[in-house]
């Protein structure tokens, strides 16, 4: 890949207000061109949302940059997300995280980012098949949670499952075609919500697909 096209979109994300070294590091670090499909792979370095089948999209760098910032990933800490997708952001968190457990409903989705993840020699990331708006249990509690779609509500059971002193930062609806991306921190006595910046996510779907695909 033509390392010009990353500086150009590091340089377009530090002006957009990625202003964290760490997560700029780790995006020029994952090679977005293999988590697009071949017909998009000279779109890969593009500040782009582009398709990746199931009708799902592989995230804007910007917005994988501006949410994994919010995140606040210091001290490496253990994180749940909600939507693997590609597995682009997955592999973005796992050089900023002790360990990364990501979940997916559409499972041609699941095991193309697991290939990759393997491709990558990233084997701090635990990914598994299911529904994200049911957490993952077994694991809980999580330091940090990220959801990569949206809906009207944050499904309680990933608020249930995030430490206390944690963080979860996830797009939700706030009004008819509008969505937020907002950052609830968990404190001893309960939870404070604070709204970050507009986006436009594919939505939060409770359930897998009938034919598990
Ligand atoms: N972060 C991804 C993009 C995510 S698109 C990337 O970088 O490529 C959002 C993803 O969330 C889609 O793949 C969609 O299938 C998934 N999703 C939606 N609802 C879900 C649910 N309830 N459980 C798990 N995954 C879900």
């Amino acid at each position: 890949m033509n390392p010009a096209l990353r500086i150009r979109l590091l340089m377009e994300l530090r002006r957009s207000g990625v202003s964290d070294t760490k997560v700029l590091a780790a995006i020029e670090k994952v090679p977005r061109e293999l988590f697009v499909a071949e017909p998009f792979s000279d779109q890969a370095w593009d500040n782009a949302a582009l398709p990746i089948g199931c009708g799902q999209t592989i995230s804007q760098p910007l917005v994988v940059g501006l949410m994994t910032q919010a995140l606040e990933l210091d001290n490496r800490p253990k994180v749940l997300e909600i939507g693997t997708g590609s597995g682009y952001q997955t592999s973005v968190l796992a050089s900023l995280c002790r360990r990364v457990y990501t979940l997916e409903r559409h499972k041609p989705l699941l095991t193309q980012a697991e290939a990759r993840f393997r491709l990558l020699r990233l084997t701090n990331i635990v990914a598994m098949h299911g529904d994200g708006t049911k957490g993952w249990v077994a694991q809980a509690p999580f330091d940090r949670i990220l959801i990569t779609a949206s809906a009207a509500e944050i499904p309680r059971a990933l608020l249930d499952q995030l430490a206390v002193g944690g963080v979860l930062v996830a797009p939700m609806d706030t009004a008819p075609e509008r969505q937020d991306v907002v950052r609830v921190r968990r404190t001893e006595s309960g939870f404070t919500t604070e709204s970050l910046f507009p986006v436009r996510f594919v939505p939060l779907v409770a359930g897998v697909p009938e034919d598990a695909g």
